[in-house]
């Protein structure tokens, strides 16, 4: 039996829904691959834990708004649960939950002890004040206060926070146990505890996970990425730094291109300033929806989820895309690439230098020691090249996908740690 993906019109499903459908459609083609049973396949597709809060915010003009806010644990047979809190305005609980399922898997196939988790707020950060946003954050956290902790589950960054939401949720769960807990986030500033090499992780792996998949000199090499925030930016720094050319960026405030190439490091500095890449002058501005089907070498989505769909995916044209977003590929677009040739390296494979980085974070939290830089690098390019090479060699053997293989892989993890630990009762 496979597991019940709802079906709905399409007018009717959010995107919150649409990934939670790709993240089902994803485990169940795993679970057929790894023979699972019905019990252990209904236990897979479901949270361990959610829980839905309402977050009460005093505006700075007297008013009180009052949001929805999210935390789910997917699972934690191999360790405590681990993910990153979003704010965005469209979150829902089904976003979160796939969202949770992916990091499960992300973990296992990484080799990290840990559980996937995710945690939401329906919020658009940049229309409140610095104020209100950590009044926000720290009655947020204080309505999920059961569910974390070092040894439980351990969020981190992700669209829509910074280090800065996480010293403020350090500092909430710090006051509540009456001493500091460093170890409670991910992602902190580094005099709170944070890792050296933390910042730029998840691009950094995204930038290893890309030359992997190229297997051959990146100079030259043509770039688009979609998304020009904390994974975006860097992925196209670093990409560059190798002599790779950026052609194209975008964010919500626009899109650039430029042929011959982006000063990567001018189009930071002008967000830095401006807020946005919309005005760069030193570019031509582009429709969003044009920057999928740029005729480039490697197509980097880096913004959210769903954009690679059944529409677009016949027009893509880039020969490898490096998933930086969590579930930019809906698995109607996943076909159509695979019957055009195009390389796939999916998010629970490019993105995971993240919460690699983030779990080396948690250890020298938890022992109150800290490691240098390149220790930091050595084992996030070590654990990175070791996944890519399994998940490889996995789809060559098997003729998989390298996202199928990659599920195959971590699901097959999560799935042994079921069965080695029994069922209790
Ligand atoms: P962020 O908030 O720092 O950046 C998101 C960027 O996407 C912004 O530049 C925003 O303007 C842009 N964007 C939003 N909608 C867009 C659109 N329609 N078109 C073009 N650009 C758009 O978030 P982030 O932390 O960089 O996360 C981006 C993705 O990477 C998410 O899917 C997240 O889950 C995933 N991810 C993040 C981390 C991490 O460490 N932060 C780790 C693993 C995966």
């Amino acid at each position: 039996m496979s597991i019940m993906v709802p079906s709905k019109t399409p007018a009717l499903i959010t995107p919150g829904q649409q990934a939670l459908d790709s993240a089902l459609h994803q485990l169940n083609q795993a679970a057929a691959h790894l023979g699972l049973d019905d019990g252990l396949r209904t236990m897979l597709a479901t949270p361990r834990r959610s829980l839905t809060v309402s977050v009460p915010v005093r505006r700075e003009n007297g008013r009180m708004d009052v949001v929805q806010g999210f935390r789910v644990q997917h699972n934690v047979s191999r360790g405590p649960a681990k993910g990153g809190i979003r704010f965005h305005p469209s979150t829902d609980i089904h976003e979160v939950t796939a969202l949770a399922m992916w990091m499960t898997w992300k973990c296992a196939l990484v080799g990290i002890p840990y559980g996937g988790a995710k945690g939401g707020v329906a919020v658009d950060p940049g229309a409140l004040t610095t104020i209100e946003l950590e009044r926000l954050t720290r009655r947020y956290v204080n309505e999920i206060l059961p569910l974390i902790g070092p040894e439980k589950d351990i969020p981190a960054p992700d669209v829509g926070t910074d280090e800065q939401t996480m010293a403020w949720i350090m500092d909430t769960y710090s006051v509540n146990a009456g001493y500091s807990v460093p170890g409670v986030v991910t992602g902190k500033p580094m005099t709170l505890g944070g890792s050296l090499g933390r910042t730029g992780s998840t691009s950094r792996g995204v930038q290893i996970a890309a030359l992997a998949a190229l297997g051959r000199s990146p100079e030259g090499v043509t770039v688009a990425v979609q998304g020009f925030g904390k994974v975006g930016a860097l992925a196209a720094q670093y990409l560059s730094d190798e002599g790779c050319k950026v052609v194209a960026v975008s964010d919500v405030t626009g899109a650039l291109y430029a042929p011959g190439g982006l000063d990567v490091a001018r189009v930071r500095a002008w967000v830095a300033e401006t807020g946005g890449v919309a005005g760069y002058p030193h570019a031509d501005a582009m429709a969003h929806d044009d920057l999928f089907e740029l005729d480039v070498d490697v197509l980097v989505p880096a913004a959210l989820e769903g954009v690679i769909t059944a529409a677009n995916a016949p027009r893509v044209r880039a020969r490898l895309i490096v998933e930086g977003a969590n579930g930019p590929t809906t698995p109607e677009a996943d076909e159509i690439l695979a019957a055009n040739g195009t390389t796939v390296v999916p998010d629970i494979l490019a993105n995971a230098g993240g919460v690699i980085v983030s779990y080396l974070e948690w250890v020298q939290n938890m022992q109150a020691f800290s490691w240098s830089s390149r220790e930091v690098e050595v084992k996030l390019r070590d654990l990175m090249e070791g996944a890519f090479a399994e998940v490889k060699s996995m789809s060559a053997e098997r003729g998989l996908t390298l996202r199928e293989a990659a599920h195959v892989i971590g699901v097959g993890r999560v799935a042994e740690a079921h069965s080695m630990r029994g069922l209790y009762p």
